[in-house]
């Protein structure tokens, strides 16, 4: 029997912000992936979840007792035009449960059917980006970046019309919370301040308890999601992530990625990388990240200034553009930080910024794999450079590079062993390349998942590396790309 205790903030507390809603009916659900793991760490029963029941649940077919399923209101820039109404087209929140950590955390679906805030969509979602997303979500998270988690993926039975006709499937997904900067753009665009002030008070109480009651709550909130976001672009630039779509609707407040649509690792690194077939622009190639996260938090904080300053927002404007200024230095920070723990640093510093840039423009320069030359790095700090030699098929100043870069190297306390395992543990072995998800996608739809399976086991411990999945760390193909990803919603 399902049981599952729920507690539903969102709904209790935010009334006016969304619409209670039911997802349509899946003919003939079947679960595809469960998250055995996440749901134990949730209090779920994994074997409940795939009763009939369990299934209903998942697919939004049906609602266990307790929960207020719901569509969420957001507005969002997407690629940099607004629109004052987006929200849960085709997705749900189930409910809230506190984890076993303590930890309140949604319960979302994604195709689970049309919503009032569907507007052309047929609220479904194809079995390919259902995949994609549990794959790469899974891989992040087990890379140490924040991001919302699959829980399950349960095909419906039913078909969709993208293209051509899909097998249908629902992403069950978790996450600290699905408020984004979009849900604040949506009340400043009906200069509904009241439900502005309502949405902050919430999402400060969830999210930085720590605020609550100080005289400038709200600039601090700023100050905290700018942090949390820059923090998280840094990592997603460590391991050479493009997120593809980083729309304002797709920008969490709890620092988490969320969204996987047209997303993609770089193999070979070129800061210039873009994915999706929709960017033609470029605005969301891999290098632009940091400078579209900054955007984006310049959009929540316009959504703020009433509530720093409610009697003259505009007053509000110097402190507000301080915050966002300053999530420049906190990318450079953190950015060096995670670069220079990749060339084995435990305390980069400014001086290293050379380092770091030359080894990345050697990179680009040749074309290199970008994560298997951070693991030839290993190598080459323990004495043997021949694999990064290959790598970066003798680059002109790559001995002089790897002068500096040992010399530097002996500065550290603990030594190369110390530069080695501080390597170890930010040049992941394992990332979800581009042929190889592309490839389980595609056996996945002709109905064999064991390809999806073992490409999750590969992706489970990125750090290690593991006998029999040396086909997993390899590069693409040669014939493989370009590669470009479709919405394909
Ligand atoms: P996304 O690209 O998934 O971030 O979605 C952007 C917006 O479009 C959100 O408001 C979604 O709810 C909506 N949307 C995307 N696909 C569909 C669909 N198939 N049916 C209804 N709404 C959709
Ligand atoms: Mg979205």
């Amino acid at each position: 029997m399902l049981q599952i205790r729920f507690d539903n903030s969102y709904a209790r507390e935010l009334e006016g912000m969304y619409v209670p809603w039911q997802g349509s009916r899946a003919p003939a659900p079947k679960m595809l992936l469960l998250n055995e793991v996440l749901a134990d760490e949730l209090g779920l029963d994994a074997q409940a979840l795939q009763s009939p029941e369990g299934l209903a649940m998942l697919t939004g077919s049906a609602m266990p007792e307790g929960a207020s399923p719901l569509a969420m209101a957001y507005a969002g820039h997407q690629f940099g035009g607004f629109s004052p109404q987006l929200g849960d087209g085709r997705a749900l929140l189930v409910g809230e449960v506190i984890n076993r950590q303590g930890r309140r955390r949604d319960i979302h679906l994604k195709g689970s059917g049309r919503t009032p805030f569907a507007r052309g969509g047929d609220g479904k979602a194809a079995l390919g980006p259902v995949l994609r997303e549990y794959i790469i979500g899974e891989a992040m998270a087990a890379l140490g970046i924040p991001t919302t988690r699959a829980l399950a993926a349960v095909a419906t039975g039913e078909t969709v019309l993208r293209e051509e006709p899909l097998p249908g499937a629902v992403l069950a997904r978790v996450g600290a919370s699905h408020l984004r900067v979009g849900s604040f753009q949506f009340f400043l665009a009906r200069g509904d301040i009241a439900s502005l002030k309502r949405l902050a008070d919430y999402a400060i109480r969830r999210h930085d308890p720590e605020l609550e009651g100080r005289d400038d709550c709200y600039l601090a909130f700023l100050q905290a999601v700018t942090a949390r976001q820059m923090a998280l672009v840094a990592q997603w630039m460590a391991v050479g992530f493009v997120h593809g779509v980083m729309n304002t609707d797709n920008c969490a407040i709890s620092g988490e990625t969320i969204d996987y649509g047209p997303c993609a690792f770089v193999d070979v690194y070129d800061p210039q990388a873009v994915f999706s077939s929709i960017d033609t622009g470029g605005r969301y190639a891999y290098a632009n990240q940091p400078l579209l996260a900054q955007w984006n938090l310049a959009r929540l904080a316009e959504t703020l200034l009433p509530l720093i300053a409610p009697e003259n927002p505009e007053s509000a404007l110097p402190e507000a553009r301080a915050v966002i200024d300053g999530a420049a230095g906190i990318y450079t920070q953190e950015r060096r930080r995670r670069f220079g723990a990749k060339l084995g640093l435990a305390a980069p510093g400014e001086d290293d910024e050379a380092l770091i840039d030359g080894f990345l423009d050697m990179l680009a320069a040749k074309g290199a794999d970008f994560t298997q030359s951070f693991r030839a790095l290993i190598d080459a700090a323990g004495g043997d450079a021949a694999a990064l030699s290959a790598q970066l098929r003798s680059a002109p100043g790559l001995n002089d590079w790897l002068t500096r870069w040992r010399k530097r190297l002996d500065a550290e306390k603990d030594g190369a062993a110390g530069a080695v395992a501080r390597m170890q543990a930010a040049n992941p072995v394992y990332i979800p390349r581009n042929h190889l998800v592309e490839a389980a996608l595609a056996d996945a739809q002709g109905g064999n998942l064991e390809t999806t399976r073992r490409l999750l086991e590969a992706l489970a411990q990125p750090f290690t590396e593991c006998a029999g999945f040396e086909a997993y760390a390899a590069p693409a193909p040669s014939g493989f790309g370009p590669y470009v990803t479709y919405c394909g919603t």
